[in-house]
C-alpha cells in the first residue's frame, strides 16, 4: 500500500534546529524535581533542541519504577521557564496526552511498546485532533515496518504534520550485543519511502550500555539520520531506570563534539565524481542482472529435468557444496562470508521456488 505523509519541514516546527543532528536529550525518567532541573541546566547550552524526560514509564516488570506521573509535568514546566529548552515526554494513552497538553509539554513521543498497539495509537491520535504539536513515534518493539508506518499515518491523519520517527531498535530473545537489535535496514527503508520524514536515532535504547553510544550515534550520522535521542542523567549509575545506558551531561557533550557530521556531497565537483563512479556501479548492476537471469534459466532447465525424471527439488549435498565453494571463493576475493551466504541463500531459495513450481505444474 502506497501512502504519503503530510509533513512540515523541521525548521518550521518552532523548535531550535541547528542542523544535523537534532538533539533530544535528558533522563530516561524524571525522578525528582532537583534531578530534572539539574540535568536541564547542564544541557541548556549544549545544542540540545528538546529536553526529554519520561513521566509515565512502560516497564517490562511491574515492580520496577513506573514513573513519577503527572507531578513530573510541573518540573518540565519549570525546565521551560528556567532554561528556555523545549520539553518532551512519552505518552501511551489519551489520558497521558491530555495531561501533557494541559501542562504545555512542547513535544510528545510515542514509545515502542505503544506503537505496537493500533488501538492505543488511535486513541492518542484522537486526543491530538486539532492540536499543533510535534510528535515522534518510536519503532514498534518487533521489526515490523508496516506497524511503524501505520502509527505515523494514524497520527498524521489527526492533523499532526510536525512528525518524526525514532529508531530505537527491536527486541530479540537471548543474549545479544545490543539491548535492541538495530536492524538498520528498517529505518533505511522508512527513509526511502518517506524521504521528508525526520528520522532520529536512539542509541541509548539500542545499545543498552553507555560504551556503545558513540559507535551507534556515528553510524546513524553516516546513514544520514536527522537527529539523536540520548539519555542523560547527572548521576547515571544511580538512575531509577536504564542506569547502564545513561551518561552525564559532560560525557554527552564530549560524545556530540566527537561525532563526524558528513555532508550530502551536493557540491558540483563532488556530484560529478559521484556520478562517474555510480555509472560504473550501474554497469555492474546490469551485468549482475544478466548473470542472475542466465543462472535462473539453467535452474529452470534443471527443474524440467527433475520433473521428467521424478527427482526431488532439494539436494542438500549439492546446496552445501555450492555454499561452501562460494564462501571460499568469496573470501579469496575479500568478500565477507556473511555477504556471500545472504546472496546465495536468496538465489538458491528462488531456484527452489521456481523448480517447485515447475515439478508441480499441472498440464492442461
Ligand atoms: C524511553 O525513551 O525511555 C523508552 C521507554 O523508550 P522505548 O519506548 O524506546 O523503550
Ligand atoms: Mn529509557
Amino acid at each position: 500500500m502506497k501512502t504519503k505523509l503530510d509533513l512540515l519541514p523541521v525548521n518550521e516546527w518552532g523548535i531550535k534546529y541547528h542542523g544535523r543532528p537534532l538533539l533530544m536529550s535528558g533522563p530516561c525518567s524524571a525522578e525528582t524535581e532537583e534531578q530534572v532541573l539539574q540535568t536541564a541546566q547542564a544541557l541548556a547550552d549544549s545544542g540540545v533542541s528538546v529536553f526529554r524526560a519520561g513521566i509515565w514509564k512502560p516497564r517490562t516488570r511491574p515492580n520496577s519504577f513506573e514513573g513519577v506521573g503527572a507531578e513530573g509535568l510541573k518540573w518540565l514546566s519549570k525546565v521551560k521557564k528556567e532554561t528556555g529548552l523545549k520539553v518532551a515526554t512519552e505518552v501511551a494513552n489519551a489520558k497521558h496526552t491530555y495531561e501533557a497538553l494541559k501542562h504545555n509539554v512542547d513535544v510528545l513521543w510515542i514509545g515502542a511498546r505503544t506503537t505496537v498497539n493500533p488501538f492505543a495509537v488511535q486513541e492518542i491520535a484522537d486526543a491530538l485532533e486539532g492540536v499543533d504539536i510535534p510528535v515522534f513515534i518510536k519503532n514498534p518493539i518487533n521489526p515490523d515496518i508496516e506497524l511503524w508506518i501505520g502509527a505515523l499515518e494514524r497520527i498524521n491523519k489527526a492533523g499532526i504534520t510536525k512528525l518524526g520517527a525514532i529508531h530505537r531498535g527491536f527486541s530479540s530473545y537471548g543474549d545479544a550485543a545490543f539491548r535492541n537489535a538495530p536492524n538498520w535496514q528498517i529505518p533505511i527503508e522508512l527513509k526511502r519511502r518517506f524521504p521528508e520524514l525526520i528520522l532520529v536515532n536512539d542509541p541509548s535504547h539500542i545499545g543498552g550500555k553507555r560504551e556503545l553510544l558513540r559507535e551507534i550515534s556515528q553510524k546513524a550520522m553516516d546513514l544520514d539520520f536527522d537527529g539523536l535521542m540520548i539519555e542523560v542523567h547527572p548521576n547515571p549509575d544511580e538512575a531509577w531506570s536504564d542506569a547502564k545506558q545513561q551518561i552525564t551531561p559532560d560525557v554527552f557533550k564530549e560524545l556530540v563534539a566527537s561525532l563526524k557530521i558528513r555532508t550530502k556531497g551536493s557540491g558540483q565537483e563532488e556530484q560529478s565524481r559521484l556520478c562517474e563512479l555510480r555509472k560504473k556501479i550501474d554497469h555492474f548492476d546490469d551485468e549482475l542482472m544478466d548473470i542472475i537471469e542466465a543462472r535462473m534459466k539453467v535452474a529452470e532447465e534443471i527443474g524440467e529435468f527433475k520433473r521428467e525424471n521424478n527427482i526431488v527439488v532439494l539436494q542438500n549435498s549439492r546446496w552445501n557444496e555450492i555454499l561452501e565453494q562460494s564462501i571460499a571463493v568469496g573470501q579469496s576475493k575479500g568478500l565477507s562470508s556473511d555477504l556471500i551466504t545472504r546472496i546465495f541463500k536468496a538465489i538458491h531459495q528462488e531456484s527452489i521456488n521456481k523448480q517447485t513450481e515447475i515439478i508441480n505444474r499441472v498440464l492442461v
